[in-house]
């Protein structure tokens, strides 16, 4: 596998075998989890959250094709833009591997993955998306 580095630091990590784990965080008073990773829980305010890695499995909720593409994006298109409901609780906005909304519906399993995509110099940069995935 040629060189790559993440879009962003700090958001996912690659586990190496397709899929990849969100870097969330886990409220050690409320127990609820977030996303992206921070010390303060956004929904108690308590300030001694822990380390936690969301994902892979989810369910999508909504879900469109994007057309166009965004400035600077070298990538294909249409591509799939949506929102799906990790097993955590948490709910995620990110790219979908699958550019037809046909070919999706609400409450279809969806697996986190790693994706490979050209930053705006060309620079091969890998992110995070959602593809269908099996029942169960
Ligand atoms: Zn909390």
């Amino acid at each position: 596998m040629s060189a790559s580095r993440p879009v962003r630091d700090g958001l996912f990590r690659d586990c190496g075998d397709g899929t990849a784990r969100l870097l969330g965080a886990r409220c050690a008073d409320c127990a609820r989890y977030h996303f992206p990773r921070a010390e303060v829980c956004p929904y108690c305010s308590c300030d001694s959250c822990s380390a936690a890695d969301l994902g892979p499995r989810g369910r999508l909720w909504l879900y469109t094709a994007v057309l166009r593409p965004p400035p600077g994006y070298r990538g294909v298109v249409p591509f799939g833009f949506g929102v799906v409901d990790l097993e955590e609780g948490v709910r995620i906005v990110a790219r979908l591997t699958e550019g037809d909304p046909a070919r999706l519906r609400s409450g279809q399993p969806m697996l986190l993955v790693v994706e490979h995509l050209h930053d705006d110099d060309g620079t091969r940069v890998e992110t995070y998306a959602f593809a269908a995935a099996e029942e169960g």
